[in-house]
């Protein structure tokens, strides 16, 4: 288990922006094309925004051409919970920080190989770390 990381939404709202805090607290989702992390093609590790535990690598990281950042496989087997999601008429995989339960994104089984996974995620939801 990983140890969870509790705040309120008041305590949330302090360390996040709004759009942040409205994607990841409220499970919305930013606006495709519009995160910062949709082009980024440098190599190093993608945190949560939140909690700061790791969840993705730029190694399984792939143009989806959907406009949000999207990934292969997660960091590690432990990093992400899901969830379903039957919101919007649809059933979805959510994908969740498993530390501090912050919405993600979603997971979808029409990604490329070696996985065919897609780890569709906010830009919002994640902090990118440079490797040294
Ligand atoms: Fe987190």
């Amino acid at each position: 288990m990983v140890p969870k990381s509790k705040k309120t939404d008041a305590e949330w709202k302090e360390v996040l922006t709004d759009e942040q805090f409205r994607v990841m607290r409220k499970g919305g989702t930013e606006q495709p094309f519009s995160g910062e992390y949709n082009d980024n093609k440098e190599a190093g590790e993608y945190l949560c925004a939140g909690c700061s535990a790791p969840l993705f690598s730029s190694t399984d990281k792939f143009n989806s051409g959907t406009g949000w950042p999207s990934f292969t496989a997660p960091g590690s087997e432990t990093s992400i919970a899901t969830d379903a999601d039957t919101t919007l008429y649809m059933e979805r995989t959510e994908a969740l920080c498993a530390k501090c339960d912050a919405h993600l994104g979603h997971i979808f089984p029409d990604g490329p190989e070696p996985t065919g996974m897609r780890y569709c995620i906010n830009s919002a939801s994640l902090k990118f770390v440079k490797n040294e």
